[in-house]
């Protein structure tokens, strides 16, 4: 089964302890889209200026991502900025350009209409609320940030009572549900709309919320982290190819594809923006796939009394 993806193509300036790039290809929709394709067909749709170029495009299409969705509209493509000190959990932002994106009115064509799976990645909450009405899929999961919780709050309520899978990191459950502890916070999430929480945690790995199950992993243990940026939405990626491919909703299959979404963000921050997962194997999925479920593996035990 196919995946529509909504969200950001971006110009990235990054820097890391480890380093420096300005205007790499990045944004949501570009990590998510070539996460997923390892998966099954990706659809993009996203708006881009006169800036991207035939290189830009080439990321896609080396995957056989459908660009056919891209806009391109005369003026700069959207812009992020942001910066990582020694925590790389916590992305600075420094600037955000939505340019091209401020004028943006997602218009689908028949055959994205018609995409059972549905990402709404990080974008303005009110444009993944016209994306999702255009589309009747079998599951539409979506992410957010920071910049929208605080600036487009009742657009992001709205959005996330038309969604089944809600993909964000700790801090912005937190942020979403204003409370603390996480566990209190995926119980309020869910009752504005989602029945599924991902809370993805950075280098302490990611869990899962419904109302009546819990599940988490660690993170796939890595002695170098070049660039944190779009680690979340090659998680999603990973997450949501898998389930589409295997077209299963069920526990079992949100469940690997947890383990999944890990190893292709694991892959991701090796290098800086999608360098990476461009040059990714099957061998390299399998294997770090296999690793990851040894990692957290027991048997089952019980204690005679003593
Ligand atoms: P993440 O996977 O959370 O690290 O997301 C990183 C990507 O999000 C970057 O490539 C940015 O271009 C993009 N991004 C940053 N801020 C925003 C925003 N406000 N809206 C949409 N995309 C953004």
């Amino acid at each position: 089964m196919s995946i529509l993806v909504v969200g950001s193509v971006a110009f990235d300036s990054v820097k890391t302890p480890f380093g420096e790039r300005d205007r790499i290809l990045g944004g949501s929709a570009t990590y998510f889209s070539v996460a997923a394709s390892f998966f099954t067909d990706v659809r993009v749709v996203a708006v881009v200026g006169d800036d991207f170029g035939p290189a830009d495009e080439a990321v896609f299409l080396e995957r056989e991502i459908d660009t056919s969705d891209l806009e391109r509209v005369p003026g700069r493509s959207f812009h992020w900025s942001g910066e990582y000190g020694y925590d790389l959990n916590v992305a600075h932002t420094r600037d955000t350009q939505l340019n091209v994106f401020a004028d943006f009115k997602p218009k689908l064509s028949d055959g994205a209409r018609e995409t059972p799976y549905l990402f709404l990645g990080n974008i303005q909450p009110q444009l993944q609320v016209e994306v999702r009405e255009q589309v009747g899929a079998r599951l539409v999961a979506a992410d957010t940030m920071n910049y929208w919780i605080n600036n487009t709050a009742g657009d992001l309520r709205e959005m996330l009572g038309r969604i089944d899978v809600l993909v964000i990191n700790d801090a912005e459950a937190r942020e979403i549900a204003k409370e603390a502890n996480l566990v209190r916070a995926a119980r309020r999430i869910l009752s504005m709309g989602p029945k599924r929480l991902v809370v993805k945690r950075g280098e302490y790995g990611a869990a899962m919320f419904t109302e009546h199950s819990y599940f988490a992993t660690p993170a796939y243990p890595l002695e170098e982290v070049f660039d944190p940026t779009g680690a979340g939405d090659s998680f999603a990626g990973g997450f949501m190819g898998y389930l589409a491919a295997t077209n299963a909703i069920d526990e079992a299959a949100f469940r690997r594809g947890i383990i999944y979404g890990s190893v292709m963000a694991s892959f991701n921050v090796e290098e800086f923006g999608c360098e990476r997962l461009r040059r990714l194997t099957y061998e390299e999925i399998n294997a770090r796939f296999r690793e990851l479920r040894a990692f957290s593996h027991f048997e089952e035990a019980e204690m005679p009394p003593f």
